[in-house]
């Protein structure tokens, strides 16, 4: 409620707290003042300003009065909608006294003294409300979410930081509980720390950051960073969270994670992979040289092959992981990558034959110079290419695309092959994802680690009944004027 002001308590809070809540916005409204008389019937009469104001925001004075039967002025005051002023004035205590004048002549109460008085009251109103306009003006525009809520869990301050966080509007926040926007455990645990609060006074999570979840208006969860603070006014506690968004921080955490997991993987992998190699180089070669042995019958020939054949097998799913978990870093120089996707075409251009496998080349426009490894680009379309033919057992078309599209180079590589069914399309780019008999799942794998460094991307689309296409981009920004042409790698064309 707007407070009965006494002017010898001028420079009390209760003027500040005067100013109605509701009106915290930045958004100028007039200044509302009521003054209460005794004695007087003044209902509800506004009244001019005695004084001017220039370059102020309006100012609206009413008065009340009340006879003298009817009881003190002050037996008004809960008829005032509290809201609805910024001040209320016992008239008894304004400077110099009132001057004795008939209810008609109300307007000229406020003259001599007193309207030097109320000047000097209203200069410091406005003062106090443009300091309360920058306060609000701060809270609101904060990017953070700042949601005050009271002792009953009431929602009773909401800026512009929680509307963008959360989707409802700080019109359908305010008075709503806070499970509004904090769905359970974590609102039994919020309640909990506030009924705690209340009994005890001892704060636990009081200027800490926690982490908590927290829900859109569209019903989806996520991860705030929060702190907590209280304010005790006049008896009652407001508690004021800082929240801000950490969706993008909880999901690179997860990836640094993800990547120690891998690396401590990768460690035990090359351990594994170095000390087996020796053994099966030991096992294939002996294999092999036991096949050509004088005298050997056809049973024991045939099982010495698939040892051999098994040896190598295992070999290159060596070969493979190690690849994964221990690439050397790209070593990426601009060029032309039209030269390397001529060498590993030629790579494959007997292979494609043997396999009755035609070639398409679709090149829209020529090149311009990127900035990538030629090995390790290389080694994405070997990929490319040894799954397009794996893909076509009795043969087909392989057609390469590349053209430039935005700021990005893209090359496709279609096949008209059987083409991915929904679940291999969901998990290709996982380690160890095989559909083949000997497959490892590891190369779709190195070729996407490869383009992410590469700052560039690779994905797949695979329309029903029409083989599967994978492009990959590789951005142009580090595209180079100075490149000369590079052909394939060296010792790969
Ligand atoms: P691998 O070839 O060892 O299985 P990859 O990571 O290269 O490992 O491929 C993973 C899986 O993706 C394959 O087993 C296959 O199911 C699917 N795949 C890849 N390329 C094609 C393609 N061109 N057509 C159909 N399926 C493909």
């Amino acid at each position: 409620m707007a407070p009965f002001y006494n002017p010898s308590a001028f420079d009390s809070s209760p003027l500040i707290s005067g100013l109605a809540a509701d009106r915290m916005t930045t958004a100028p409204h007039p200044i509302r003042i009521a003054i209460v008389f005794d004695g007087r019937e003044f209902n509800c009469q506004p009244v001019g300003l005695p004084f001017s104001l220039e370059g102020h925001p309006p100012v609206d004075i009413v008065l009340f009065g009340a006879q003298s039967e009817a009881g003190p002025a002050a037996s008004l005051l809960p008829e005032l909608h509290p809201e609805g002023f910024d001040l209320v004035l016992d008239g008894r205590f304004m400077a110099g006294g009132l001057p004795d004048l008939a209810p008609e002549q109300a307007p000229n109460l406020l003259s001599g003294p007193a309207a030097d008085f109320l000047q000097g009251l209203v200069c410091q109103l406005q003062e106090l409300r443009q300091k309360q306009e920058i306060n609000a003006g701060i809270i609101m525009s904060a990017t953070d979410g700042l949601v005050t809520i009271n002792e009953d869990h009431v929602i009773i301050g909401y800026n512009h930081g929680a509307e963008q966080m959360f989707g409802y509007t700080r019109r359908e926040a305010l008075g709503q509980d806070l499970k509004l926007i904090v769905p359970p455990p974590f609102t039994e645990l919020h309640g909990g720390f506030v009924k705690r609060y209340v009994a005890t006074r001892e704060a636990h999570v009081l200027g800490r950051q926690r982490r908590l979840n927290a829900r859109r208006r569209d019903g989806t969860e996520f991860p705030l960073s929060i702190s907590f603070s209280v304010a005790e006014i006049r008896g009652n506690l407001y508690f004021t969270a800082i929240m801000r968004d950490i969706t993008e921080y909880v999901a690179m955490e997860e990836r640094v994670l993800q990547t120690e997991r891998l690396a401590a993987v990768g460690n035990t992998v090359a351990h594994i992979a170095h000390e087996i190699k020796n053994p099966l180089l030991i096992i294939g070669g002996f294999a092999r040289q036991l096949i050509k042995s004088p005298g050997l019958d056809d049973g024991a020939r045939q099982k010495l092959s698939i040892i051999a054949e098994e040896v190598s097998s295992l070999e290159n799913l060596i070969a493979e992981m190690r690849d994964f978990v221990r690439r050397p870093p790209a070593q990426k120089r601009p060029g032309q990558i039209a030269g390397v996707i001529q060498g590993a075409l030629e790579l494959f251009q007997d292979t494609f034959k043997e396999h009755n496998i035609q070639v398409r080349q679709v090149e829209a426009a020529a090149l311009p110079s990127v900035t990538f490894d030629p090995r390790q680009v290389h080694q994405v379309l070997v990929n490319l290419f040894k799954n397009a033919l794996e893909a076509m057992p009795g043969g087909g078309e392989i057609t390469i695309s590349s053209q430039v599209k935005g700021d990005k180079v893209e090359i496709s590589v279609t096949d008209t092959g059987a083409g991915l069914s929904p679940e291999a399309s969901a998990n290709i780019f996982r380690p160890y994802f095989t559909t083949k008999e000997k497959g490892t799942g590891l190369g779709l794998a190195i070729c996407q680690s490869i383009m992410e460094e590469h700052g560039g991307c690779i994905f797949a689309d695979s329309p029903p009944g029409r083989g599967a296409t994978f492009t990959m981009q590789l951005p142009l920004e580090e595209a180079s004027q100075e490149a000369g042409p590079m052909s394939a790698p060296e010792g790969v064309s």
